[in-house]
C-alpha cells in the first residue's frame, strides 16, 4: 500500500496542465496566470508627496523647532497630477498635495500638521531628515521588469497590478471540466422523492463545490446504480471530460463494481490503495485517452478528505498553477487525540489563537461517515503513521481546508 506521500506523487506524475485561455480583467480574480506580465511604466513615475504638506530642503529645516520655526516662502502649489514649474532654492518650499511630484531642488516633504502659514510663508515646526514623506519613482513598478509570474494565483492585488500596467485580458490556465459521478443502490438524489430508508447523495455535491473552489468546472452525471451496464455508461460519459472523480464502490463490497467496471474498461490503475485515515480505498488512474480518474471512498468525510490531499494538487497543476497544495501550518494540539498506527490520519479540527499559541482542536467524533465534523472545521490535522496518539500541547501540522476563512472576532483585537 502507497503512502500518502507516494500517492500524492503519482498523482502527479500523471496530470498536465489543462492548456490556456484569454479572459478579461474583469473576470481573471480565482484564475492562474499562465502568462509572465510585465510592466509598462515606472510606478509611481517621479518621485511623489505622501503626504499633504510641504516640499523643502532639508539643511533649510535642520534646525527648526516649535519655538525657532524655520521660515521659507512658498514659490508654488503643486496639486495632484499637475507637474511642477520651479526647482526649490534655498529658503523656499512649495505647498504640495498627496500624490504631487516632488520639485526638483526639494528632498524632503514636511506634513501640514507640523507647520503654519499665513499663505506667503510657512513656519516649519520640526527637523525632517531627506527622503521622509517621499514615495520614490519605481518604487511599485519598474518598467521592464516581470512583476506578475506564470503560475500565480489572481487575487485582488494581482488584478490591481494588472490594471496598472494596462492588461485588459490575460492568458490563465483554463478550467478542467470535471465529471462528478456518485455510485450506490442505497443512494437517493436531491431530486428523487424522499425515502426515509435512503442515503441522501452528499458527495455528488460536496464534490462539486470543492471542485468549483478549487478552480475547477465541476460536471453532475449523477449516481450510478451497483449494476454493472449502468456504471458503464456512466463512466464512459465521464470520461469525456478532462477528469473524473467516482465516489463508492471501490471498497471489497460484494457489489463494489467500479473496480471491474474501470478494468473492463482499459483504465491503467496506478494503485488501489492509500495509507490513509479516513478513506484507504482510494485509487487512482488514467484512461486509454489520457483522462485521470479519481475514485474516491463513499463515506462523505473519506470523499472529502481524499478530495483535499489527492485531487487539489491534481486540479492545481491542471490549472497551471505554481502552488499546488494547501497551506500547511504549525500548531500546538489541544486535547488528546488517539489514533492507531499504520496510516497517515487527517482529522477535522477548529483552530483557535489561545495564549498558548495557534491550537487546533478536534471538530468531534471522527467517523468516516459524520460529514456533520467537518461542518464548522478549519483545516485536517495530520497525525503521522507512525503515531497513535498525539498528547495535548504537543506540536503538530494541518492542513488547511478551504481557501477563504474566517473567525468571529476581528485580528486586531487579537493583538
Ligand atoms: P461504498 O464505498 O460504496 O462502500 O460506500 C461507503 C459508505 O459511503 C456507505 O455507507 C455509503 O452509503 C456511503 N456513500 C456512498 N456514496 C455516497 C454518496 N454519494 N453520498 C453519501 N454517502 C455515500
Ligand atoms: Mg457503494
Amino acid at each position: 500500500m502507497k503512502t500518502v506521500s507516494e500517492a500524492i506523487k503519482t498523482v502527479l506524475e500523471h496530470i498536465n496542465p489543462c492548456g490556456t485561455e484569454e479572459v478579461s480583467i474583469f473576470d481573471s480574480a480565482g484564475r492562474v496566470l499562465a502568462e509572465d506580465v510585465y510592466s509598462n511604466r515606472d510606478h509611481p513615475p517621479y518621485d511623489v508627496s505622501a503626504m499633504d504638506g510641504y516640499a523643502v530642503r532639508s539643511e533649510d529645516i535642520k534646525d527648526a523647532s516649535k519655538e525657532h520655526p524655520a521660515v521659507l516662502r512658498i514659490v508654488e502649489d503643486i496639486m495632484a497630477g499637475s507637474m511642477p514649474q520651479k526647482t526649490i532654492q534655498t529658503g523656499e518650499a512649495a505647498r504640495i498635495m498627496t500624490g504631487a511630484p516632488v520639485p526638483q531642488g526639494a528632498d524632503t516633504v514636511v506634513r501640514v500638521e507640523d507647520t503654519d502659514t499665513d499663505g506667503t510663508v510657512v513656519k516649519i515646526f520640526t527637523p525632517s531628515s531627506r527622503g521622509t514623506d517621499i514615495r520614490r519613482k519605481g518604487e511599485n513598478l519598474r518598467e521592464g521588469e516581470t512583476v506578475l509570474h506564470r503560475g500565480m494565483d489572481i487575487k485582488p492585488a494581482e488584478v490591481g497590478i494588472l490594471a496598472m500596467v494596462k492588461k485588459k485580458t490575460v492568458r490563465v490556465g483554463r478550467k478542467p471540466v470535471v465529471a462528478v459521478l456518485s455510485t450506490g443502490d442505497e443512494l437517493e438524489g436531491l431530486d428523487e422523492e424522499f425515502d426515509p430508508l435512503k442515503i441522501p447523495d452528499a458527495n455528488s455535491y460536496t464534490l462539486m463545490a470543492q471542485l468549483a473552489l478549487t478552480g475547477a468546472e465541476p460536471e453532475l452525471i449523477g449516481i450510478a446504480r451497483d449494476r454493472k451496464d449502468e456504471l458503464r455508461d456512466k463512466l464512459l460519459q465521464a470520461l469525456k471530460c478532462d477528469a473524473v472523480v467516482v465516489s463508492g464502490g471501490v471498497s471489497v463490497g460484494h457489489h463494489d463494481f467500479v473496480k471491474e467496471t474501470i478494468k473492463e474498461l482499459g483504465i491503467d490503475m496506478k494503485f488501489w490503495r492509500v495509507a490513509i485515515r479516513p478513506g484507504h480505498p482510494f485509487a487512482f488512474g488514467i484512461s486509454q485517452e489520457g483522462t485521470p480518474i479519481f475514485a474516491l471512498p463513499g463515506n462523505p468525510v473519506s470523499t472529502l478528505v481524499c478530495f483535499e490531499v489527492f485531487v487539489v494538487p491534481a486540479i492545481r497543476k491542471m490549472l497551471g498553477a505554481k502552488r499546488l497544495f494547501r497551506k500547511a501550518i504549525k500548531v500546538t494540539v489541544g486535547g488528546m487525540v488517539k489514533d492507531k498506527k499504520g496510516r497517515t490520519n487527517f482529522m477535522r479540527v477548529r483552530i483557535e489563537n489561545t495564549p498558548k499559541g495557534t491550537v487546533a482542536r478536534l471538530t468531534g467524533r471522527q467517523g468516516s461517515g459524520i460529514l456533520m465534523n467537518v461542518v464548522g472545521a478549519d483545516a485536517l490535522l495530520i497525525v503521522p503513521e507512525e503515531y497513535d496518539r498525539l498528547e495535548d500541547g504537543d506540536s503538530a501540522v494541518c492542513q488547511l481546508l478551504c481557501i477563504q476563512s474566517f473567525q468571529e472576532r476581528p485580528a486586531v483585537s487579537e493583538v
